[in-house]
């Protein structure tokens, strides 16, 4: 990991009125640079030396330094949210993983969905998966001073040759299980990660892989296993290709045998399988709590579980709908039948709701999910739909995080424009998409 100098201290990007940050006098565009005499980093520094109840705080504005003095109750929110940070402060990779999505992306997109981050503050933050791959000394022991745990860990293979070249034979690439031993030690707790690339790291390397990261439980919490994605824009990259149905049906069974010899022995079943292979495999989907609490579902990994039930409970709490109305809802391929038949299900006298499967024609290979869906891709495959109704509900997992783009720029409301109708983005999330059909 190449550490980026970054800009001192951290800037305020909200303070939420009537609390503690409101009372200090903190402003948005404020940059605070020391809490209690302790120079900021970054958002994590700010958590770390900001858990006190009293703060002084050095802030910078209109160029000019200020004290001002934060007090709250025991546990109280101080009521500030910080900027993001810049892509230039952000750690980035040096592999070049044979699967890495980014050297995927066709040119000419926006510069951010390049950045390929690897920072270990990103992952403690927002569950990013990092690969430790050329983590330094000072950030490893910053880690540990902080407690950054959980951490997310892309481990891909343990064995050292595999891992290496499975990362791109990058220059510098420390062996990972020492790596999470160390971590491990020091009560980090991980979440470990392994893109599955067949006749790379399957069978027997998957079993190794596996097998070598259970001795490290309960700290190296679980073991996902995420298949590859590929797009068709793959020109000058290692030629790779996608599970076959076969396999995907072989590898539920693996895994759920796994689990079964795990379970009594570690308490967990401490291997999970991205929710993308059971329904390749047109195989049900184990039910909630062999998930465990979805401690990874933002990976995948029971998040159509834990859709699909909590739909079906929260539909059976609320009163059918007494306006009837039609929408239309975008979904990807891989899993707009199932959607289509949850929604058929609906209470009569409700809504008609036409789910449309849309092909990522943007990305194309086998990219089949929601969350990859372009603006464009939905605008074409729409317009040749016909009534669309009298709503459009997109996912919203295909928008950034903040300014609700798709990753191609356009946004819901180019989209509503340009087809005539309006178009609402729905959360993952049973009461949001029942809330946007009623
Ligand atoms: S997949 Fe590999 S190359 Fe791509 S950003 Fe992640 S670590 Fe870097």
């Amino acid at each position: 990991m190449k550490p980026r100098s970054s800009a001192e201290g951290v800037v305020v990007a909200a303070v939420r009125a009537r609390t503690p940050a409101a009372a200090a006098g903190l402003a948005v565009g404020d940059r605070i640079l020391t809490i209690n005499g302790r120079a900021l980093r970054d958002a994590i520094d700010f958590q770390f030396y900001g858990a006190e109840d009293r703060l002084a705080l050095t802030v910078e504005r209109d160029g000019a330094r200020r004290a001002l003095r934060l007090v709250r109750a025991a546990g109280a929110e101080l009521g500030v949210e910080l900027e993001a940070p810049r892509p230039g402060d952000i750690a980035t990779c040096a592999n070049k993983c044979v699967f890495c999505f980014i050297h995927q992306l066709p040119k000419g997109m926006r510069k951010s969905l390049y950045v390929k981050d690897d920072d270990f503050r990103l992952s403690f933050l927002h569950g990013n998966y990092i690969t430790l791959s050329d983590l330094d000394e000072p950030s490893f022991e910053r880690i540990l001073e902080q407690r950054l745990s959980p951490l997310y860990v892309s481990v891909h293979a343990t064995d050292p040759e595999l891992r290496w070249a499975l990362l791109g034979k990058p220059r510098h690439s420390a062996e990972i299980l020492p790596r999470l031993e160390r971590l491990a030690k020091a009560g980090i707790r991980i979440h470990a990660q392994i893109v599955l690339c067949p006749d790379l790291n399957d069978g027997a390397h998957l079993e190794r892989t596996v097998h070598e990261l259970a001795p490290l439980h309960p700290h190296v919490a679980t073991t996902a296993i995420v298949p590859v994605g590929l797009t068709r824009h793959r020109e000058r990259l290692p030629s790779l290709r996608t599970l076959t149905g076969a396999e995907a049906v072989a590898l539920v069974d693996t895994v759920a045998g796994w689990q079964a010899r795990f379970l009594p022995r570690l308490d967990s079943r401490f291997v999970f399988l991205g929710d993308e292979v059971y329904l390749q495999a047109g195989r049900p989907l184990p039910p909630a709590d062999a998930y465990e609490g979805f401690p990874i579902a933002e990976d995948g990994i029971g998040l159509v579980r834990r859709f699909e039930d909590g739909l079906t409970s929260t539909r059976a709490r609320r009163r059918p709908a007494v306006i009837a109305r039609r929408v239309t809802v975008v979904s990807g391929t891989l899993y707009a039948p199932r959607l289509a038949r949850l929604l058929r299900e609906m209470p009569p006298g409700g809504v008609e709701a036409r789910v449309v499967a849309v092909p990522n024609e943007f990305f194309g290979g086998s990219v089949a999910v929601a969350g990859l869906l372009t603006g464009q891709d939905i605008q074409r495959h729409l317009a040749a739909q016909g009534d669309l109704g009298d709503a459009v509900l997109v996912p919203a997992v295909a928008l950034r995080d903040g300014d609700g783009v798709f990753l191609d720029d356009l946004t819901p409301a180019d989209l509503a424009r340009s087809l005539g109708v309006p178009v609402v983005a729905v959360e993952p999330e049973p009461r949001a998409l029942l809330r946007a059909l009623v």
